[in-house]
């Protein structure tokens, strides 16, 4: 409805903030790296050829005012650097530090954060808030549609640098990620016609705002083709479940698609069991979800099998999973018609390349195949892939092979992005186990992936949660532990009952020698969990 359709427009409104900018910083060069930047690959540094382009950090709340602020800070030709609003400000000082950020911008609510910042860091602060009446919940870029406002307003000069994400840190410090307006445009040239995003989607986010999936998958892709968006501010699974549902109190669009990690579909299920709702109210959110909403989407981390199932059961949606990174964007999706499975990430996305490799005992690369592979390692090639860690060229360099002369050999001219992922590939459809660092166990000779014995243990009815990581141990080399969470107030679960549940699914070898039941295990802002820090905690 038109009401809707908040007026002025984003691109409008932002041009207000850019215009301040502007007057605060006159000498900001115009931005033109196509002397400098080569036309395709990753650079070894590409803070080196990117620090013509300042870097504008801001932080606010998930509403207009986010959409408004990138905008503006595209319009200066400057790299934006979308910052966590829940992070302690240790965390907000490394990245204001890292990326050298020359401002920052922040919303009323985040004043008090961006002078202690200023301060501590630094850096220059502004306040946008002045620019926005309030800030609106519901975005639309009606617009974007009709003029393609998307190429021509903002600015899209290919090799310039648009932003710098930072990874969820789940293996280590958190690394800066380059994207340029083009990766981001091929990213969403791909994701908008696989997953047939249209005008007409009203879209519910509730995901933060730092990393690519609220950013890009169900954010910068609608609102390119004018669709509508409806923002939570933070997830909360009351609030979710009255959007899904359509229950509000104001008039808001009918939602039809969603997107979650999932951790907060785990939660949105634990919200509709502890509700205890009779037959008929289930009945009626099955036939709601089933004929209002067109797609709902998991990604991020794994899905358990079990939550998929449950998800099915519940709302009649078979979740698609897919498979992406910071680096890379969106890579591996299943079809938005067509069968889907759990457990499987699906088929390559448009643009991209994808190769698994295996490698040896000694860890030397085997074989780079496309297609039928038992077991390897990730491998990408595309436009979308980024043009390099921040001021990280070591992590830079392991990350191409072709940068990596020891290497070498397997890739001719390419760039092959090495993603530390480990899958298995059968028909063009791809299974991820885990990531090479950490989920895949080498136990007395055998290879074993802990998100397998995860979903094993997830599918008992008495388990929330569940981290399982190897230990190094002197007979086998590393032995499997499981760390399980209880389903909420639950006593009954025991030692003896996981064992016996995992001895009868699955072989020996895999079954976990050690269970731990623990009330809580630490999640980041993307409900992951850092086993690394995980098994230091455990002091084994
Ligand atoms: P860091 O790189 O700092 O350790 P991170 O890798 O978790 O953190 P992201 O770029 O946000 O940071 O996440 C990408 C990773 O998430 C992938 O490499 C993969 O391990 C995991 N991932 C994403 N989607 C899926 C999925 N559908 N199934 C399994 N793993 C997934
Ligand atoms: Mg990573």
């Amino acid at each position: 409805s038109e009401e809707l359709h908040f007026k002025p427009s984003i691109s409008e409104l932002s041009s207000n903030i850019h215009k301040k900018l502007q007057a605060l910083s006159p000498t900001l060069p115009s931005p033109r790296l196509h002397d400098t930047a080569p036309v395709s690959g990753p650079l070894n540094d590409p803070s080196i050829v990117y620090k013509i382009q300042p870097r504008i950090a801001f932080i606010c709340d998930n509403n207009d005012l986010y959409v408004t602020s990138l905008y503006a800070i595209w319009k200066m030709g400057c790299i934006a650097v979308p910052l966590c609003k829940t992070h302690p400000l240790a965390e907000l000082e490394y990245v204001l530090r890292d990326c050298e950020a020359s401002l920052l911008l922040s919303s009323d609510n985040y004043k008090d954060i961006g002078h202690a910042l200023k301060q501590s860091v630094g850096v220059a602060h502004l306040n946008v808030s002045e620019f926005l009446n309030s800030p609106n919940s519901v975005l639309n870029d009606s617009k974007a549609a009709d003029n393609s406002k998307w190429t021509e307003e903002a600015p899209v000069w290919s090799e310039l640098g648009a932003m710098i994400l930072y990874t969820s840190g789940t293996t280590g410090h958190p690394k800066g990620v380059l994207l340029t307006h083009s990766n981001i445009r091929y990213h969403i040239y791909s994701l908008v016609s696989e997953w047939d995003y249209s005008e007409a989607d009203v879209v519910l986010h509730a995901l933060p705002l730092h990393h690519l999936h609220g950013i890009l998958n169900i954010l910068l892709c609608p609102l390119s083709c004018g669709a509508s968006i409806l923002m939570h501010n933070k997830f909360e699974p009351d609030k979710v479940w009255s959007s899904l549902l359509n229950k509000h109190d104001g008039n808001y669009p009918k939602v039809n698609v969603f997107s979650g990690v999932p951790t907060m579909y785990n939660r949105l299920l634990q919200y509709y069991e502890l509700a205890r709702y009779s037959n008929e109210e289930k009945e009626m959110i099955k036939n709601h979800c089933q004929s209002n909403i067109r797609l709902m989407m998991s990604g991020s981390s794994a899905l358990p099998d079990s939550i998929f199932k449950r998800w099915k059961e519940v709302t009649g949606h078979a979740l698609l999973e897919r498979y992406g990174m910071t680096e890379t964007g969106m890579v591996l999706s299943n079809l938005y018609k067509g069968h889907r499975e759990p457990g499987l990430v699906g088929y390559p996305l448009p643009y991209n390349s994808v190769r698994l490799v295996s490698k040896d005992e000694d860890n030397n690369l085997n074989s780079g195949t496309f297609g039928e592979v038992e077991e390897g390692e990730i491998h990408l090639y595309g436009p979308g892939i980024f043009k390099g860690y921040w001021k990280k060229p070591e992590a830079t360099q392991n990350a191409f092979t072709i940068l990596n002369h020891d290497k070498g050999q397997l890739d001719g001219p390419a760039h092959w992005f090495v993603t530390g992922d480990i899958a298995e590939c059968r028909n063009n459809v791809y299974k991820i186990l885990g990531r090479a660092s950490v989920d895949i166990i080498k136990s007395g000779g055998y290879k074993i992936s802990a998100l397998e014995i995860e979903k094993v243990i997830l599918e008992h009815s008495l388990v929330s949660e569940c981290a399982v990581i190897g230990v190094q141990d002197e007979d086998l080399g590393q032995k499997v532990v499981a760390i399980v969470i209880p389903t909420t107030d639950n006593h009954e679960l025991s030692l003896e009952i996981l064992k016996n549940w995992c001895v009868d699914k699955l072989a020996q070898y895999k079954v976990p020698r050690l269970f731990i039941i623990k009330d809580k295990i630490t999640k980041n802002a993307m409900g992951k969990i850092n086993k690394k820090n995980l098994a230091n905690c455990m002091k084994f």
